[in-house]
């Protein structure tokens, strides 16, 4: 595998003119912005640690806007959250996410990641939805893995386990999001039926110079073996890191080591370059 260079289309940020902090992020825009299809669906790579094979993709959204360039979601989905429109945002991320795999990767186990909104675990539809959305596009709900951060998980666990539940007997996997910062209770969470868990990039990027952070990760991945999760550290930005992780037994990583996120085309051809043998 050849490690390093970033996609510079993956770069979050400004671009042209206009400052982001005049962005606005109102209704009316928000709106306008979803039926213009303005958000676009990029992709960042996971890696196995311990063979360096790509085992799957993190659909990540991105606003592409005709003044701005491409926002970042964390402007953006807090508001589509608030406002109600997180629902449409999820299913167009979906939707685009589940045509890409389909279109570029039909026959493979190449896993698709998509996150879920803490506002969505109360819709009754969803998982009925999302099954549907699955058949459309000719995958299999096994290739996808919905990610819930910790902290919706355990804001809500009835209503979480509810969704979850109804979303693994239909196949998908799933995978706890940003875990190690919601200090949960680890009865309750084991509960739950998640298949993976994914290390806050918070201690990950900590782990060569604090001993603090690498005894949390040590911690999180036995503690994830021992429930039977895979364990995916994100975050991971530097050879040392990722050789620590695999020390410790870390299963997959996903980083910018590997590759910022890229829009879809642009993660096609990164593949082919990193799949030559
Ligand atoms: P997340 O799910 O924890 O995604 C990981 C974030 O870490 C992404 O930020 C990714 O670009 C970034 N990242 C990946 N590797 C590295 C690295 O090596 N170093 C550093 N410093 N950062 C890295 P991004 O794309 O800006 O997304 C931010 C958050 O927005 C996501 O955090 C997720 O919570 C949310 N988000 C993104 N797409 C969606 C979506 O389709 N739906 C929902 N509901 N939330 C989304
Ligand atoms: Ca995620
Ligand atoms: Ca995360
Ligand atoms: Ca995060």
């Amino acid at each position: 595998l050849e490690i390093g260079a970033p996609a510079d289309s993956a770069r979050v940020g400004r671009k042209r003119g206009a400052p982001q902090s005049d962005l606005d992020v109102s209704e009316g825009a928000l709106r306008a912005a979803l039926s213009r299809r303005e958000f676009q669906v990029f992709y960042q790579p996971r890696i196995d640690c311990a063979t360096q094979v790509v085992s799957g993709f993190e659909a990540l959204v991105r606003w592409r806007h005709p003044e701005h360039g491409i926002v970042s979601p964390d402007r953006f989905i807090g508001p589509c959250e608030q406002l109600g429109l997180i629902d449409s945002l999820t299913e167009q991320v979906f939707d685009e996410g589940l045509r890409w795999l389909s279109h570029n990767l039909p026959a493979s186990d190449t896993r698709l990641s998509l996150n879920l909104s803490a506002c969505s675990l109360d819709d009754d539809g969803l998982a009925d939805r999302m099954e549907q959305w699955c058949r459309k596009a000719g995958i299999a709900p096994r290739r996808i893995i919905v990610e819930l951060t910790e902290t919706a998980a355990m804001n809500d666990p009835s209503a979480a386990l509810d969704l979850l539940t109804r979303l693994r007997l239909k196949g998908f996997h799933l995978s706890i999001d940003d875990f190690g910062v919601g200090h949960s209770s680890l009865v309750q969470l084991a509960r739950l039926p998640f298949s993976e868990l994914k290390i806050d990039r918070t201690f990950v990027a900590g782990a060569i110079e604090s001993s603090e952070s690498q005894t949390i990760c040590r911690a999180v991945i036995g503690l994830g073996h021992g429930l039977g999760l895979t364990v995916t550290a994100e975050g991971v930005e530097n050879e040392a890191v990722l050789a620590f992780l695999a020390a410790a037994g870390c299963d997959s990583a996903q980083g910018y080591l590997f590759a910022r996120p890229m829009s879809g085309d642009d993660t096609i051809r990164w593949l082919e370059r990193h799949t030559q043998p």
